[in-house]
């Protein structure tokens, strides 16, 4: 099963993308999650991107297409895998489109996740109470500014494009 999560911030798709995880036991490509992560451990690659993330920015597809390409080849996509938060603009999808291509596999879904505006701002408040009241770490991007700013880039980047991501 090779699937693909679309849907603004805060829609769910990290939850959805779990559920299909324990169903299908195929694994979760969060682009946000790798990206994460790369900042996290301080790797080249995160040194990179960091002030981009931090403004609700899409970083550039050159760095997210090399990274998405990478993990398919691992060993644990060779029955399936979920991505979730890719392709995200039109260039993504044309290069999705040919690396699938190139590595003989074929998608079987693109599901897309619509929520209403207001409610996306506020299950990000929820997402943050919830983590402080856990003892966790926010997310540097989860306050209401840089939200708003994914919202936009969601709205300006991938929204418009849907149909020829498809
Ligand atoms: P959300 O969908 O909640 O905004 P993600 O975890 O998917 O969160 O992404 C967090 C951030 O990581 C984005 O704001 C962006 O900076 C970066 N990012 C993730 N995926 C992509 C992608 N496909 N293209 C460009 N930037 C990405």
């Amino acid at each position: 099963m090779r699937l693909i999560i679309l849907g603004p911030p805060g829609a769910g798709k990290g939850t959805q993308a779990q559920r299909l995880v324990e169903r299908y036991s195929i694994p979760q490509l969060s682009t946000g999650e790798m990206l994460r992560v790369a900042v996290a451990t301080g790797t080249e690659i995160g040194r990179e991107v960091k002030a981009i993330m931090d403004r609700g920015e899409l970083v550039p597809d050159d760095v997210v297409n090399h990274m998405v390409s990478d993990r398919i080849d691992q060993e644990d996509c060779r029955r399936g895998f979920i991505l979730d938060g890719f392709p995200r603009t039109v260039a993504q999808a044309e290069v999705l489109t040919a690396m699938l291509e190139q590595k003989g596999v074929k998608l079987d879904a693109v599901i897309e996740l619509k929520v209403d505006q207001a409610a996306l701002i506020e299950r990000m408040e929820k997402r943050v109470a919830d983590t402080l009241a856990a003892g966790g770490t926010v997310r540097s991007d989860d306050n209401r500014e840089t939200f708003a700013r994914r919202l936009d880039e969601y709205r300006r980047k991938t929204a418009p494009h849907r149909e020829i991501a498809r």
